[in-house]
């Protein structure tokens, strides 16, 4: 039968926007390209070991706290539940000078600074008040009743206007970068570059790039003590929101590649597969990135030049090395689970290889990996562009991999001999397996200088949703801009 509507891609964003048109009773159809669904959210096996591909990081989608995690709204609609693992500290970073447990609560956190820099924790303390002030106002709306048109603002005003009132003495910083915020109470350089590094890790940019209530969100979230892992790793999330989907007569067609979005007259008619096959449907929604939706998908009479243009023109932060390992676990019992390590003060903190993101999944749940070992995910940034499958790929692969492996000896110093698999994933290998151009963690859009754009295109049935819409990279985000979607079809 024909579907009402296509999602093409199985990230969090096609599925949670999927899920929300299945359960009000739309005929959905989500094509996936690669035989595994979750996009960068997948997760694969090999001999016996769980592999997260992307995130691990995760924040409100138990039961312990009030959430207000786009993600678990979704979960919520659609009546589904995850199991998680709370934990705290969420991590250690390892900065050359400094290793320090990153406590959930922001009072015990600003203790461990303090004893790096008693002026600094000070000064970060009237910081974080003042994000957390922010958060405080976002964190009553529901974004479930909110949709991505002009009906918008009434909407806010019909439902939220006691928060937008309090939202009032914040428009100032609403907009504004982290940046900006850091500079009204951070003089402590080193503070600074704490800053830089959080925002990293959440946004790719640092605080100049980051906007405010983003960073707040996450202190808010962090704050309640919310941090969680998932029983199961990213892939059981994936799992539940696919079982939601169908539950709502959802149809999933994995390994099914999109070549093109079929437009007529400016108006979108369906989808042609790579297996030659059409399918027609008023409705398209691309969870694709935008370089590849609109240099892909589309053909380029498709869309007015000009627009084309800009959208493609987008920069794009760059790809990764990954380096997913199974390692022998006796006497590694107080291990923790994740790890920042930044190798060098003098370079800056985006550079390749220089810092270095790790996760070790099994400390928590101990299925991920066989009996006696544990799963290790590491991952740090690197240029697409210095990437071909030439004869001297493999010296490379292994050459680019060691920022991983220096960063990983200083948790565990005696790794290489405790390696049982190893993985090592190059940009080539991000861009496949994540179908993403060029490996891209995401559009480089920066505060104050741009704004994701909305699920809305030029072409009239054709809509986007995941990283490269609003609000933008990162798992809550992505659910966001699903709802987002969802709620202007419905
Ligand atoms: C290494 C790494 C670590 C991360 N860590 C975290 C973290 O800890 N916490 C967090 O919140 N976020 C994290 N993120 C970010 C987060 O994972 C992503 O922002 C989010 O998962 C992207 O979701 P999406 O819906 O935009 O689409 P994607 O995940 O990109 O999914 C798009 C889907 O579309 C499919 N597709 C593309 N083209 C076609 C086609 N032509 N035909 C059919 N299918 C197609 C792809 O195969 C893919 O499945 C991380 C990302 C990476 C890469």
């Amino acid at each position: 039968m024909e579907p009402e509507i296509i999602i093409i891609g199985s990230g969090i964003g096609g599925l949670c926007a999927g899920s929300i048109l299945a359960k009000y009773g739309k005929k959905v159809l989500i094509c996936e390209s690669h035989t595994i669904a979750g996009g960068a959210a997948h997760s694969f096996v090999r001999q016996g070991f769980h592999f997260d591909s992307g995130p691990s990081f995760y924040c409100g989608l138990g039961h312990q706290n009030p959430s207000r995690n786009p993600l678990k709204e979704v979960l919520d609609l659609i009546e589904e539940d995850i199991e998680v693992i709370p934990y705290d500290p969420l991590g250690y970073y390892h900065f050359p000078e400094h290793t320090f447990p990153v406590y959930c609560n922001l009072k015990d956190y600003q203790k461990e600074i303090a004893k790096i820099t008693p002026q600094g924790a000070k000064e970060l303390e009237k910081f974080y008040a003042r994000l957390l002030e922010l958060y405080d106002c976002l964190k009553d709306i529901c974004l479930l009743k909110l949709r991505a048109d002009w009906q918008l603002i009434p909407n806010l005003i019909l439902n939220y206007a006691p928060s937008l009132l309090k939202t009032l003495p914040q428009l100032k910083i609403i907009n504004s970068s982290v940046g900006r915020v850091m500079d009204q109470y951070i003089t402590d350089p080193w503070v600074r570059r704490l800053i830089d590094l959080e925002c990293f890790l959440l946004s790719g940019l640092k605080a100049y790039g980051t906007i405010a209530p983003e960073i707040a969100f996450m202190l808010g979230q962090r704050n309640q003590r919310n941090v969680e892992y998932p029983v199961g790793g990213s892939g059981a999330i994936v799992e539940t929101l696919v079982r939601g989907f169908k539950k709502f007569g959802g149809e999933l067609r994995l390994g099914t590649h999109v070549e093109k979005i079929l437009v007529k007259s400016g108006k979108v008619k369906g989808v042609k597969l790579r297996n030659g096959e059409t399918i027609q449907a008023k409705i398209v929604i691309s969870n694709a990135t935008v370089w590849d939706t609109y240099q892909q998908l589309l053909n380029p009479e498709d869309l007015p030049p000009s627009y084309r243009k800009n959208a493609i023109e987008t920069p794009a932060i760059e790809s990764f090395m990954h380096l997913h390992l199974g390692i022998k676990a006796d006497g590694l019992e107080n291990l923790a689970g994740h790890h920042v390590v930044v190798h060098q003060t003098e370079k800056d903190l985006t550079e390749a290889g220089n810092t270095c993101m790790i996760s070790i999944p099994s400390v928590w749940d101990k299925k991920l990996a066989p009996n006696g070992h544990h799963v290790i995910h590491g991952y740090t940034l690197e240029p697409y562009s210095n990437w071909q499958k030439d004869q001297g790929y493999k010296e490379k692969k292994k050459e680019r991999s060691q920022s991983l492996y220096k960063a990983l000896e200083k948790i565990i110093p005696d790794l290489r001999a405790r390696i049982t698999l190893e993985l090592i994933g190059t940009p080539l290998t991000h861009a496949r397996y994540l179908r993403r151009y060029q490996g891209t963690y995401g559009p480089a859009i920066a505060a104050e200088q741009g704004m994701f754009p909305s699920c809305h295109t030029p072409i009239s049935g054709l809509y986007r949703v995941g990283d490269s819409t609003l609000p933008g990279i990162g798992v809550p985000a992505v659910a966001a801009s699903g709802i987002l979607c969802a709620n202007k079809l419905l």
